[in-house]
């Protein structure tokens, strides 16, 4: 299987050297040249399997210059910790006062060190390029630079700690992310890490990042020093090909328990920020995972609805600071993949692309259009009914969500009440309700006036029923190790130091 970019022709390359370059020479996104079949009967196979195998099985397809013996040891070595044995439990909830015959599974993709699903593409990522620079022969030092606005820079921190021949540096905009957030990535242990404030907003810290990334000045004086900078972001394919396991792990767990038999179709509907996650769904449904639509579901920043309502992408518009804040993104990177896949031509998408970069939106043509509209659903809810959805959750399942998770359950409620479309869902749970305390408390109607960030912890854990994750509890009185703060035209200074350390 051999990797081509999204926006021109270039020489095809293997998944090693995709995942280790992170983006493509032109710009573009690494794309698979084909994509891999499973049959049913290989579904079937997966039902008695472990996560890590199944993991083994559908990587095989995608990153075919690694053996089955390094793609088994690394999915091993990258779930081995999470906190449940099944790794990707499902919670399928079938008393739905509203609905009862039409079980609704939540894939709680939240069981890793960070509690986000992104660690499930995190804890992989480090351990597949180690293997690609033994395959490439690559002897410099990988740098992996990460702008975040919370999670994904401690999930790829816990990830690449103490990897061998890699670095990470973390930039987060100072008083811009929550304090457990802040705590989580401060804390972190390893020789090889390195985390710093940046005074300015999160766009600051991102465009800092963007700007080392883009200079091939930087570039040739880090190779001088033996430096070879990549990306952690979900642009990289290394983040994206661990995705597409978990739809058809959670497919499998829904035959386990008997709520499906193996050909019977399913909706899946995902929380979606920068489009990954439901791209990696996407991905599923084109192998044969038996998927019949893809709900797409927003927050109020809400371009992505527009988006696959009208056939026009508009970056253009007010951003709006929410509850789910993983998914206030106005420009969904991974989207550009999906139109590659479905367009066909790499010169559409290189058109959209430099519409989206000089006047920030572009329009896909009528025949897209349809195409797409076969097969994405999508809605937005806003704070009100994400937070009463949460509370709603509560009230009947004594199930607790998070607000990205509630967000999906409500525009599956729409979607349900618009098409009675009654198909069994499996809903992406995107986040543990531990990580958004305050927002989770607020909407089960608790006073968290006073309440520090430790205490809110515990009392939700009082009221749920729940253990607070260890890894969270540890956070009060940790050792902060990483206390610096740059000003955003220091980071590149602050890289270079770090590296010549
Ligand atoms: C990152 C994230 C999302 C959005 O996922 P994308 O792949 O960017 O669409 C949703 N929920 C949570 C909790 C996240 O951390």
């Amino acid at each position: 299987m051999k990797y081509i970019s999204t926006r021109s022709k270039i020489a095809p390359v293997n998944s090693a050297e995709a995942i280790l370059q992170g983006l493509a020479p032109d710009g573009g996104l690494f794309v698979p040249e084909s994509i891999p079949k499973m049959k049913l009967e290989e579904i079937g196979e997966l039902v008695e399997k472990s996560y890590t195998q199944r993991a083994g099985i559908i990587l095989q397809k995608f990153l075919t210059d690694y053996t089955a013996d390094e793609l088994f040891e690394c999915a091993e070595l990258a779930y081995n910790w999470f906190d449940n044995q099944k790794k990707v439990p499902m919670s399928i909830l079938v008393q739905d006062p509203q609905h009862p015959k039409f079980p609704i599974g939540v894939a709680e993709l939240w069981h890793g060190p960070t509690y986000a699903f992104k660690d499930l593409a995190l804890q992989i990522l480090p351990r597949l390029m180690t293997y690609a620079l033994k395959k490439t022969g690559e002897t410099k030092e990988i740098l992996i630079l990460v702008a975040t606005s919370g999670d994904t820079g401690k999930a790829a921190l816990a990830g690449f700690a103490d990897v061998p021949q890699t670095k990470i540096m973390v930039f987060y905009p100072n008083g811009g992310v929550s304090k457990i957030q802040r705590l989580q990535m401060v804390t972190q242990t390893g020789g090889n890490v390195n985390v710093m404030a940046v005074n300015g907003n999160f766009d600051d810290a991102q465009n800092g990042v963007k700007k080392i990334f883009n200079d091939e000045k930087i570039r040739e004086q880090l190779a001088a020093s033996n430096i070879k900078l990549s990306s952690a972001n979900s642009i990289n394919w290394g983040r994206l090909a661990p995705q597409i396991v978990y739809y058809f792990s959670s497919y499998a767990e829904f035959i386990k328990a008997k709520q499906l038999n193996l050909g019977d179709q399913v909706n899946v509907i995902v929380p979606t920020g920068n489009f990954g996650n439901i791209l990696a769904a996407y991905y599923a449904k084109r192998m044969g995972l038996p998927i019949k639509r893809l709900i797409c579901a927003s927050n109020v920043n809400n371009v992505l609805t527009e988006f696959f309502r009208t056939g026009i992408y508009n970056r253009n518009r007010e951003f709006h600071k929410t509850i789910s804040p993983s998914m206030d993104i106005l420009i969904s990177s991974n989207l550009e993949r999906l139109l590659y896949h479905e367009a066909g031509h790499t010169d559409q998408v290189k058109r959209f692309m430099t519409q989206l970069n000089t006047t920030g939106k572009y329009k896909i043509d009528p025949p897209l259009k349809k195409k797409l509209d076969k097969i994405f659903y999508a809605d937005f809810a806003t704070e009100e009914e994400t937070s009463h959805m949460i509370k709603e959750m509560f009230t009947h399942f004594k199930y607790i969500v998070d607000p990205h998770t509630a967000v999906a359950l409500k525009v599956l409620s729409n979607y349900r009440r618009d098409t009675r479309d009654m198909t069994t869902c499996i809903v992406a749970g995107t986040a543990s309700p531990f990580k958004f305390t305050g927002a989770v408390l607020n909407a089960l109607g608790e006073n968290v006036d006073g309440l520090d960030d430790f205490k809110q912890l515990d009392q939700l854990g009082l009221i749920t029923n729940r253990k607070v994750p260890r890894n969270l509890e540890k956070l009060n009185g940790a050792e902060i190790l990483h206390a610096d703060v740059c000003e955003k035209d220091e980071m590149l200074n602050e890289v270079l130091k770090f590296v010549t350390k």
